[in-house]
């Protein structure tokens, strides 16, 4: 049996996690499953799998799951607090799902057991790179990528020199205004780009793909996972996101990883690695595909994939200042408090900012370096908001 988590388990990442595990229970020893607000999922799924905790990150939300799991001998809890003592409870493999930089923590705990960490929270990478990957290496841990182009990357790797490697390549759909006019992208709505045209997932994640907030977070994701210099790292557009990613080798081979847009690939890939295992994904056929097809993206459509090239080359606090600012502009966008377009406007005036005060470009790698960063970004985000 081998224990396992679930942090984010009621989101899109988590509930596909969850249909894979219940697929062979008796296989796996359910640890911790955490949530927000929808407590009954989190309690059906603590049920289902026997967990041993269920975490809510609401503290307001305690009683209704407290009275939802009433004698099942499930332990309840809320809180930051609360998921953090969950992540340091043992377990062989844990699934990091949470969305954005409140996935950080929760990670570094995990770690600091030795575990294997799937994660799909790219947040953590992006905003504390070395010291989550570092925080690995000292405790002997694994970090597994869950996102789909690092998950192809990974596989890519698998029996190869990282030192073979001249570039990686990672596709983007382009997301819900790819084939919008330019002039229109200014006035699009939150739920015009709450719906993409690929792939089932997060409302905050679908709205990054329409934005490219999301490959540029994946970008930087690419640099801080696999070592690679951030000029070795490429984007394509790829509308039928059928080919995840590519590995670029000095011999001039690219190898492509193909597969069908569903999360269930890559967290299964991870669930089960090394070994590969029977997985519930539609197989493809490729005649009935007949083509695949990419196009360069466009800078003026997708200014955040500028911003990530600067924050790469910066390093430094600009990971996580990046994500900070960009989660503060989404929280506006959301909230119809600045345009799609101003976000990132947003994020490059913090950006600007924290560099002219110096802020970013410090060496230190702590969490409460990261964290002071992150804050920072947020704050000056929302001043910046009412000038755009
Ligand atoms: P989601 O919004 O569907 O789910 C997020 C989960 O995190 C939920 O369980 C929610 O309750 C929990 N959560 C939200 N805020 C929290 C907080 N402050 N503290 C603790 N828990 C909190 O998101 P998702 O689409 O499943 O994405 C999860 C992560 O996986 C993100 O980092 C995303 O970038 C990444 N990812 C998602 C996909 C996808 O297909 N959905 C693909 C690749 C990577
Ligand atoms: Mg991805």
């Amino acid at each position: 049996m081998r224990r396992v988590s679930i942090f984010g388990a009621t989101g899109s990442i988590g509930q596909n996690t969850v249909d894979l595990i219940k697929r062979a229970p008796d296989d796996y020893d359910v640890v911790a499953l955490t949530g927000g607000g929808n407590i009954a999922q989190l309690a059906r799924d603590a049920k289902d799998l026997r967990a041993e905790v269920a975490v809510t990150c609401y503290p307001e939300k305690l009683p209704q799951l407290r009275a939802a799991l009433a004698g099942t001998g499930i332990e309840v809890a809320a809180g930051d607090a609360a998921i953090a003592e969950a992540a340091a409870r043992p377990a062989d493999w844990v699934m990091s799902a949470i969305v954005g930089a409140a996935g950080l923590v929760p990670g570094l705990e995990a770690l600091k057991q030795g575990t294997t960490l799937a994660l799909a929270n790219k947040e953590s990478l992006v905003t504390a790179g070395p010291l989550l990957m570092g925080t690995a290496r000292t405790h002997g841990a694994t970090v597994l990528p869950v996102d789909s182009e690092h998950s192809a990357v990974f596989q890519g790797l698998i029996g190869e020199d990282i030192a073979a490697v001249e570039r990686i390549i990672i596709t983007a759909s382009g997301g819900a205004f790819r084939d919008w006019p330019l002039e229109a992208i200014a006035s699009a709505t939150v739920a015009d780009a709450s719906s993409h045209p690929n792939w089932d997932m997060g409302q905050r994640i679908t709205i990054d793909s329409a934005s490219m907030f999301n490959k540029s977070l994946e970008l930087i994701e690419t640099k801080e996972f696999f070592g690679v210099k951030p000029d070795q790292i490429e984007t394509v557009v790829h509308p039928e996101s059928l080919i995840h990613a590519l590995v670029g080798f000095n011999d001039g081979a690219l190898m492509a990883h193909v597969g069908p847009p569903d999360m269930r690939h890559a967290i299964g890939f991870a669930l089960h690695w090394p070994e590969r295992k029977h997985l519930p994904v539609d197989r493809l056929d490729l005649a009935a595909i007949a083509q695949l097809t990419f196009r360069a993206p466009d800078d003026a459509r997708y200014p955040a994939l500028r911003l990530a090239r600067d924050v790469m080359e910066i390093g430094g606090m600009a990971g996580a200042a990046f994500n900070g600012a960009k989660e503060k502009a989404l929280d506006l966008f959301i909230g119809e408090k600045i345009g799609f377009l101003e976000m990132a406007q947003v994020v490059e005036g913090v950006l600007n900012r924290m560099d002219q005060q110096n802020c970013l470009r410090n060496a230190a790698t702590d969490l409460d370096t990261v964290q002071a960063a992150d804050h920072m970004a947020r704050k000056i985000a929302q001043e910046l908001s009412a000038t755009v």
